[in-house]
C-alpha cells in the first residue's frame, strides 16, 4: 500500500514537473532560401579551402529533414505574404495577404499568438523591416502587404513582448513615443541597444536605413547582425519566461539578393543566417529535452541551381567569395561575371515554386521529416507548445 502510495505521489510530481517545463521555440525562416542557396553557401565554404563537396552549415547536421511545398490558394507560385501567413497560421491564402484568409472575410491567429496565450514570451526577429510580410504575417491582419502604416498600428495591439527589426516603413513621427507612452514599449536603437522594459521595440540607429539591416556581405562594426540579435533577445525573453518563449527569426534579404541574382550575398546571407542559428543552437544545449529549433524558407527565389551553361561540368564557387561588395555596391555586371564564372545559375528573377528545406532539431522534431505543405509546419509546431 505504501508502495503504491508513494508510485502514485512519484507519478504525480512528475507529470506536474513535465507540465511546467517550459517551451522554448525558435521559429527560422530564411526568406527565398531553397536547396541551391544552401548547397551554394555549402560548396563555395568548401571550395574555398580547395575542397570539392561541401562543408555543412549548422542547421544541415539537424537530425531531421525534410521538404516544404509552398503554392498558396490562388499561385502556384506565392509570395512572402501568402507564404508567411501559411508558416504563422496553418491557412493558404493569395498572393499579397497577410493574416487573413484568401478573400479577405476573416483574421487567421498564427501560432505566435497562440503562443502568447499559453504564457510563452513571443519575440519577432527580422533583417529587414518589422512591417514586411514575412514578420507582419505573426501579427497583423491586412488584405495587403504594402499597408504598411496598417501593419505598424497592429504591432502594439497584437502586443508581443519583443519586435526587432531595421525600422517600420510608413509611420508618422510620433509613432516610437506613442507606444512608449500609451502601449508599454521601450524603444532601443542600434548594435549596442539594451533590451529593457516590459516590452521592446528595437530598431536601427536614426540614419540608417529602416528597410533593411546591412547586408552581411557589406556590413560595418555599428550595424545590427542577426546572430547579436538572437542572442540578445533569448537573454531579455527568457529573463522571467516561466512558461518559455517562441523566437520567429527571419533572414530577410536571402530573398533580395536572390531576385537581383546576387549570388555572392545569397551566401553571405545564409551563412549569417546560420550564425543565428548557431545561437539558438547553444541554447538547445542547455536544454535540450524542452528545446525545438526549426529551420525553413517561405518559398524559393531565383530559380537558383548548382552548374550554368559557361562552365559545364566545371564550377569555381570560391570566386563568389571574390566579391568584395552586394551586387549594388560593385555592379550588377561584376555581380552576374562572377556568379557566370563561379557557375551558378538562375532562371528566374521572382520566386519559383520549387521545394523548400525543412530542418529540425530537439524536443518534437522528429516530425519535421518527409514532404509537407508549408501549413504543417505551425501546425507541427502548435502541437509541441500544447503537449502536456
Ligand atoms: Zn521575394
Amino acid at each position: 500500500m505504501k508502495k503504491l502510495t508513494l508510485s502514485i505521489v512519484l507519478l504525480f510530481a512528475s507529470v506536474t514537473l513535465f507540465a511546467q517545463s517550459p517551451k522554448y521555440i525558435f521559429y527560422f525562416i530564411g526568406d527565398g532560401m531553397g536547396f541551391a542557396h544552401v548547397q551554394t553557401t555549402e560548396a563555395a565554404l568548401a571550395a574555398r579551402e580547395g575542397k570539392i563537396g561541401f562543408n555543412a552549415l549548422n542547421f544541415t547536421q539537424f537530425p531531421y529533414v525534410g521538404m516544404a511545398q509552398t503554392y498558396c490558394s490562388n499561385s502556384l507560385i506565392t509570395d512572402s505574404a501568402a507564404a508567411g501567413t501559411a508558416l504563422a497560421t496553418g491557412e493558404k491564402t493569395s498572393s499579397g495577404t497577410i493574416g487573413m484568409n484568401a478573400d479577405h472575410s476573416q483574421d487567421l491567429e498564427s501560432i505566435a499568438v497562440k503562443a502568447k496565450n499559453e504564457g510563452l514570451k513571443v519575440g519577432v526577429l527580422t533583417s529587414v523591416s518589422i512591417d514586411h510580410a514575412t514578420p507582419a504575417a505573426f501579427y497583423a491582419h491586412q488584405s495587403s502587404r504594402s499597408h504598411y502604416k496598417e501593419i505598424a498600428n497592429w504591432l502594439p495591439k497584437t502586443g508581443f513582448d519583443l519586435y526587432a527589426g531595421s525600422g517600420l516603413l510608413k509611420i508618422s513621427d510620433n509613432y516610437y513615443d506613442s507606444i512608449s507612452k500609451h502601449c508599454g514599449y521601450t524603444v532601443v536603437r542600434g548594435k549596442d541597444a539594451k533590451l529593457r522594459g516590459k516590452k521592446v521595440v528595437w530598431v536601427e540607429k536614426e540614419g540608417k536605413s529602416s528597410g533593411n539591416i546591412a547586408l552581411a556581405i557589406d556590413r560595418k562594426e555599428d550595424d545590427m547582425a542577426l546572430a547579436e540579435m538572437v542572442e540578445r533577445s533569448i537573454e531579455y525573453l527568457n529573463k522571467d519566461a516561466k512558461k518559455g518563449f517562441f523566437m520567429m527569426i527571419e533572414g530577410g534579404q536571402i530573398d533580395w539578393a536572390a531576385h537581383s541574382n546576387d549570388a555572392a550575398s545569397i551566401v553571405y546571407e545564409t551563412i549569417d543566417m546560420d550564425n543565428a542559428v548557431a545561437v539558438a543552437l547553444e541554447f538547445y544545449k542547455k536544454y535540450p529535452t524542452q528545446t525545438l529549433i526549426v529551420v525553413t524558407a517561405d518559398h524559393e527565389t531565383g530559380g537558383m541551381t548548382l552548374g550554368a551553361d559557361k562552365t559545364g561540368y566545371g564550377t569555381k564557387m570560391d570566386l563568389l567569395f571574390t566579391q568584395d561588395g552586394s551586387q549594388g555596391v560593385v555592379g550588377k555586371d561584376k555581380s552576374k561575371a562572377i556568379n557566370a564564372e563561379a557557375g551558378v545559375g538562375f532562371t528566374s528573377g521572382s520566386h519559383t515554386a520549387a521545394f523548400v528545406p525543412v530542418f529540425a532539431i530537439g524536443v518534437g522534431a522528429e516530425k519535421f521529416s518527409g514532404v509537407m505543405n508549408n501549413t504543417d509546419i505551425p501546425k507541427f509546431i502548435q502541437e509541441i507548445i500544447e503537449k502536456q
